[in-house]
């Protein structure tokens, strides 16, 4: 069952005020765009890099990134792909706990973001001091974090998880008798919760940009649409989740472009994952879910803020420069990644990629 508890409640307004004074950058001009472009492509080859870009990030980066052999991918595939490169930097394009993800699972290279300022509000959710604190306070149950955290909370954790295996791994600690402590994404343990029943204590974090999606907008939307299939990422509300055919990580929503019939999809998570969507299938349509509004009282409008920051033109003078490199204290590192490898063995043992499941609802 779910313990409310009042030392876990995230008072998460400052962090909204934080996305919300978020300076996205200026559009370029075509002239300078492929400027750019070129010049990156240069540097990737002259410093021996490889570039590697979340689905969440804009288009000309996802681009990039796969014309310059990175990949667009997870964070966590992201970490694993630039492990196994030979290169020996890895740009990582996305929001710094997935630089600091790449930095525990490759210690020996050097990691560079275009910039440092990419926060999440999972991980600014979830202090490492008062988390610590927490756990202390539960010493009777499992330690499971996603991934959207900071290397110190990572390295207090039992488990690390991802969307697309965190389902399993809570099944899993369930059927031994074990109660879990989840952080810090209230959505996803409160849906995981749901289909487990597992007992789990849930921190109270949220994703500002899934946080937005509204349910009685989508079922407006829905009826607009009746033919659309709805894919909700499990970051969003359970009032969404429940209006969805299929609720998946982000490699499983771009994989059902495909394996799912429909013509027609309406999206709960970040809009710049339509850029592969369309990749894998150019003649279907794509609908972004409803949010907030479109003014002020919107803090993301469906693009998380802290994405939007990598552009171009910084990850050019990261390259040129050499600046913005991620540090991971080694002993911290060390002990992520402990969390971190329980997972991937558990995905390994399961013949199951930590990417890419999902749950397919019955159509309403
Ligand atoms: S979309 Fe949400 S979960 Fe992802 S980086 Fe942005 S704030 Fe964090």
């Amino acid at each position: 069952m779910n313990t409310a508890h009042p030392s876990i409640i995230v008072d998460d307004s400052e962090i909204r005020q934080q996305a919300l004074a978020v300076q996205r950058p200026q559009p370029l001009t075509e002239e300078r765009r492929q400027q750019l472009i070129a010049r990156i492509k240069q540097l990737l080859k002259e410093k021996n890099a490889v570039l590697v870009a979340h689905y969440y990030t804009d288009d000309d980066l996802q681009m990039l990134a796969d014309e310059t052999g990175g990949c667009v991918s997870d964070s966590l595939e992201m970490a694993r792909f630039g492990h196994a490169h030979p290169a020996s930097t890895i740009v990582v394009a996305g929001v710094r706990f997935m630089g600091e993800t790449a930095k525990i699972l490759n210690p020996e290279k050097q990691v560079l973001m275009p910039t440092l300022e990419a926060e999440c509000s999972l991980d600014l959710s979830c202090p490492a001091d008062s988390f610590r604190a927490f756990c202390d306070e539960h010493p009777d149950r499992t330690v499971v974090v996603y991934a959207n955290t900071s290397a110190e909370v990572k390295a207090r954790a039992d488990w690390v998880v991802t969307s697309s295996i965190a389902t399993k791994i809570v099944r899993h600690l369930h059927e031994k008798g074990e109660k879990i402590l989840w952080a810090p994404d209230r959505y996803l343990g409160g849906y995981i919760q749901k289909v487990t029943g597992a007992d789990m204590l849930l921190w109270q974090g949220s994703c500002i940009v899934h946080d937005e999606f509204k349910a009685r907008e989508l079922i407006k939307l829905h009826s607009r649409y009746p033919d659309a299939a709805v894919l909700v990422h499990p970051e969003s509300p359970l009032d969404v989740i429940n209006q969805a055919d299929l609720v998946g990580s982000t490699t499983e929503i771009i994989r059902a472009a495909t394996s799912m019939k429909n013509e027609t999809f309406i999206v709960a998570t970040d809009r710049a994952i339509f850029y592969k969507m369309k990749q894998a299938a150019p003649d279907k349509h794509f609908i972004i879910a409803p949010t907030g509004g479109t003014g002020a009282s919107c803090g993301s409008c469906a693009h998380c803020p802290w994405m939007a920051l990598n552009s171009l033109e910084n990850l050019a003078h990261t390259l040129e420069q050499g600046v913005n490199e991620i540090q991971v204290d080694p002993g911290i590192g060390k002990q992520a990644m402990v969390s971190v490898k329980r997972m991937l063995d558990f995905a390994q043992s399961l013949k199951t990629p930590a990417t890419g499941e999902a749950n397919i609802a019955s159509p309403a």
